[in-house]
């Protein structure tokens, strides 16, 4: 392994899983729904393949059928206005999309501003591309990003920030407010943004804003979404990113040379989901508000200090009233303690001290699953 990416072997939610089967815990660590998504999706993705509707290598860029249903959702719920056929490109999810931006965009040397705890894949594409990663801490209570702090960090060798709303692992969702800010440096500094927008559609207490729809920032912003957590397909891996045509005619280019396209017949099946009713989108919010409910108060009666997430389907507690210290600990022997599986959320860290105590438990289970996890966290 190279320098580069020394020290990131394995990634926890790989490690945390294997743990979660070998010892028949109820996984509550990787982020994955145990409900698939609708069957009329499903039933197009295999449709799709029994037809010969992607079977051989679908175009670079992506269908066009799933490219137009993006723009139509940018519109819909945003206002955004995007030509399907210069400013979108599909990708092996946002996993790709976060991977290929970062590669085309990024020179040795640059500094990335980055939130943290920051999911994994970030800090590896960065150092990937050679360049350097400035964490931003979100610091508890309330993990809001200090812009202030945002400002001082920001150097000649800054080229991008990479923004995260609804945020992972912390589940801050950014108000209007902060993204006014973030946007007026954005402008200020010259810095390109890429922002990941992946729990979009998983927002409980207030809205989703993408950061691409405030003044001047279209044409600077990279947006990144998948079709993983909002029609709960997380193994299917179809994102995309929307831009502008040069911005992602560069994304593309390095997007080509890591998968050249992405799967053929789950692009017509997402194409269809992006066009489900406001029912859907409705409901997938209502029946995850409960379960966050569910658990929050489930981790609260055994213990924790829970801090409610706005967004995503994590919550993030803290184990010291526990009598605990040490997250990656805790989440190693919790599996044997109790059969229960969460992720610490410290690998997300730069400034290990901030996140040392904290660990993240997913709520995207079935409700007896959760009520079980409950149950069995409670004996602790
Ligand atoms: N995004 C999911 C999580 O945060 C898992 C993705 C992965 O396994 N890389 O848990």
């Amino acid at each position: 392994l190279n320098r580069r990416l020394a020290g990131m072997g394995t990634t926890i939610f790989a490690e945390m899983s294997a743990l979660a089967t070998a010892t028949g815990s109820i996984n509550l660590g990787q982020g994955f729904p145990d409900t698939d998504g609708p069957a009329p999706i499903a039933r197009a993705a295999a449709d799709a393949v029994l037809n010969g509707r992607g079977n051989q290598y679908p175009p670079g860029p992506g269908i066009p059928e799933l490219r137009t249903a993006i723009t139509e959702h940018q519109q819909r719920r945003y206002g955004l206005s995007y030509d399907p056929d210069r400013e979108v490109l599909v990708t092996a999810g946002a996993t790709e999309a976060i991977a290929a931006s970062l590669l085309a965009l990024l020179e040795p040397g640059d500094e990335v501003i980055a939130f943290e705890p920051f999911y994994d894949s970030y800090a590896a594409c960065i150092a990937m591309a050679g360049a350097t990663r400035v964490p931003l801490t979100l610091r508890q209570p309330d993990f809001r990003p200090d812009l202030d702090e945002l400002r001082s960090l920001i150097t000649p060798r800054t080229r991008l920030l990479l923004i995260n709303t609804p945020h992972n692992p912390t589940g801050t969702v950014l108000h209007p407010d902060e993204l006014r800010v973030i946007a007026e440096l954005a402008v200020e500094h010259d810095l390109l943004v890429i922002t990941d927008e992946v729990y979009e559609h998983l927002v409980f207490s207030c809205a989703h804003h993408p950061l691409a729809a405030l003044p001047g920032m279209r044409e600077r912003t990279v947006s990144i979404s998948s079709a993983g957590k909002t029609f709960s397909f997380t193994g299917w891996k179809v994102g995309w990113v929307t831009s502008t045509p040069e911005l992602v005619a560069a994304v593309r280019t390095a997007k080509q040379y890591l998968t050249y396209v992405s799967a053929g017949p789950f692009q017509y099946a997402v194409a269809e989901a992006l066009r489900l009713p406001d029912a859907y989108f409705d409901g997938f919010r209502a029946d995850l508000a409960r379960k966050r409910d569910l658990l929050a108060d489930g981790l609260t009666a055994a213990g924790f200090r829970v801090f409610n997430p706005e967004g995503t389907y994590f919550i993030t507690t803290d184990i010291t009233p526990l009598g605990e210290k040490d997250g990656v600990e805790f989440c190693r022997a919790l599996p044997e303690r109790c059969g229960v599986v969460a992720i610490p959320n410290v690998v997300f860290y730069d400034n290990t001290d901030a996140g040392r105590a904290l660990v993240r438990f997913t709520f995207c289970k079935k409700v007896e699953v959760l009520e079980e996890a409950v149950a069995r966290l409670r004996r602790l």
